[in-house]
C-alpha cells in the first residue's frame, strides 16, 4: 500500500498528509477549493522549515516530503488507485455520510476507508458504503507530524484484517496505535472532554479566573497545558459538537455541555482559530486572558 488519499487539506488534513509523505507515501490531498489546498501546502511547507531548522530532518529529506504530496479538487480523480483513504473533512455527520457514498462508489472494491472523526459513530458511516468490513476510524491527534498516539476505532462491522493492515500502517509512520471500540467519544476525548467541560463550569460557578484554573491543572498535575488554554487550541465548536455527541449518545447528564461554552460557540469565540476564546489571541494581545463576561 504505497498510494494514500487524504480528504481535508485543514488542520488536521494537512497534518495527516505531510506524516504520511515523510514516510515516503505518495498522498493525493484532496479538498473542494484549490485555495484550502494552497494554504494546507504552505502549512506542511512551514512545517517541514522548522523541522529543518531543528535538525530533525534534512533539506532533502523536506524536498522528497513536499513531492510526494500531489493535490486535487475532485474526488473521483483523487482517489483512483489509493490503498487507504484518510477522511479528515469538516466535522459534520451528512458531510462525511456523503462523503462516504461517494468513497464506496469511486474507489476499488479493495481500498480501506477511514475516518479521522472526534466523535462521529464509524459503524454509522460504514452502514452507508457496501463494505463496512473494510471501514474504521484512524483518530491522529494535532499536530499530527509530532503527536505519537493513533486510536484506531473499529466499528460494529470492521474486520480483523482491516484492523491489522490499519495498525502496521500506523506503525511504519512512527506512531503508537491503540486499539479501540465504537462509543461515543471514543477514549481520547471520552476522558479529556468531560475535563474541559468540568473546567469551564469551574470557571462560570465563579471558583476561579481562566489563568488560576489552568495554572492548577498545569502546575498541580503536570499537564503541558491548562483545560482552557486547550479548549481555545482544539477549538470550542468542536468541543461542543463532542460533548454533544457523548451526550446523545448516552443520554447521560454527565457529557452536558456547560452553558458558558454554548453562549461562547453562538457568540462566535471559538478560541485561537477565532482569534479570542477563553484568552485573546490577536495580534498585540497574544493570549492575554479574557476575563470580564465570563462568570454568571
Ligand atoms: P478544518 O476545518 O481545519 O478542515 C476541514 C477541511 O475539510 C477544510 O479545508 C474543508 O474545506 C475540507 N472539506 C470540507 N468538505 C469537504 C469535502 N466534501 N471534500 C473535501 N474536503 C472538504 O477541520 P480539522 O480540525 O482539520 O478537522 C477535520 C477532522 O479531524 C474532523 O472530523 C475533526 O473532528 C477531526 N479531528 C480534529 C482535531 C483537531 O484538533 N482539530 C483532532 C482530531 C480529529
Amino acid at each position: 500500500m504505497k498510494n494514500i488519499a487524504v480528504i481535508g487539506a485543514g488542520t488536521m488534513g494537512n497534518g495527516i498528509a505531510h506524516t504520511f509523505a515523510q514516510f515516503d507515501y505518495k498522498v493525493h490531498l484532496i479538498d473542494i477549493q484549490q485555495a484550502y489546498l494552497d494554504k494546507g501546502m504552505a502549512t506542511i511547507t512551514k512545517n517541514l522549515d522548522r523541522m529543518v531548522t531543528k535538525e530533525s530532518i534534512s533539506e532533502a529529506d523536506k524536498e522528497r516530503t513536499l513531492n510526494n504530496i500531489i493535490t486535487y479538487t475532485n474526488l473521483e480523480e483523487g482517489v483512483k488507485n489509493v490503498g487507504l483513504v484518510v477522511e479528515a473533512a469538516t466535522e459534520n455527520v451528512d458531510l462525511k455520510l456523503n462523503i462516504f457514498r461517494d468513497l464506496d462508489k469511486f474507489c476499488g472494491p479493495d481500498t480501506i476507508l477511514s475516518s479521522n472523526t472526534s466523535s462521529i459513530s464509524i459503524t454509522q458511516i460504514a452502514a452507508v458504503t457496501s463494505r463496512p468490513e473494510k471501514v474504521i476510524g484512524m483518530h491522529f491527534m494535532n499536530p499530527v507530524p509530532i503527536m505519537k498516539l493513533v486510536e484506531i476505532i473499529k466499528g460494529y462491522s470492521t474486520s480483523s484484517e482491516t484492523y491489522e493492515t490499519v495498525e502496521t500502517l500506523s506503525k511504519n509512520l512512527n506512531k503508537v496505535p491503540v486499539e479501540v471500540n465504537d462509543y461515543p467519544g471514543f477514549v481520547a476525548n471520552r476522558i479529556l472532554m468531560p475535563m474541559i467541560n468540568e473546567a469551564i463550569e469551574t470557571l462560570y460557578n465563579g471558583v476561579a479566573g481562566v489563568k488560576e484554573i489552568d495554572t492548577v491543572m498545569r502546575l498541580g498535575m503536570a499537564h503541558p497545558m491548562g483545560p482552557l488554554a486547550l479548549a481555545d487550541f482544539i477549538g470550542l465548536d468542536v468541543c461542543l459538537s463532542i460533548l454533544n455527541v457523548m451526550y446523545d449518545g448516552f443520554k447521560n447528564p454527565k457529557y452536558a455541555p456547560c452553558p458558558l461554552l454554548v453562549n461562547m460557540v453562538m457568540a462566535g469565540k471559538l478560541g485561537s482559530k477565532s482569534g479570542e476564546g477563553f484568552y485573546d489571541y490577536s495580534e498585540n494581545r497574544k493570549a492575554e486572558v479574557v476575563s470580564a463576561q465570563f462568570t454568571k
